[in-house]
């Protein structure tokens, strides 16, 4: 699909990225830190004094609810925009 770039194309990148793509290290740098936010990222299981995850990221406490009731499960976190892996916390 031309234009759009999946989610599974992405270590590719990263891994071109790595190694010899002729860009400037700086360059590299940045375009690493976009990757890395594109691709998911599992939350961190941690209690903190709003709920029970936090961002793998920056460290960003999601509010949770301490009865086990659903709550939103966002896909981006709100403080640094790193995409979300809810996967393996129910
Ligand atoms: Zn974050």
């Amino acid at each position: 699909m031309p234009g759009k770039t999946r989610q599974s194309h992405l270590p590719n990148v990263k891994a071109a990225l790595l190694c010899g793509a002729p860009l400037s290290a700086s360059k590299k740098k940045s375009l690493l830190a976009l990757v890395d936010k594109a691709l998911a990222q599992k939350v961190i299981h941690q209690r903190t004094a709003v709920g029970d995850y936090v961002c793998p990221r920056c460290g960003a406490a999601f509010i949770s609810s301490p009865y086990g009731v659903e709550f939103d499960k966002t896909n981006y976190c709100g403080n640094c925009g790193q995409r979300l892996d809810w996967e393996e916390c129910i």
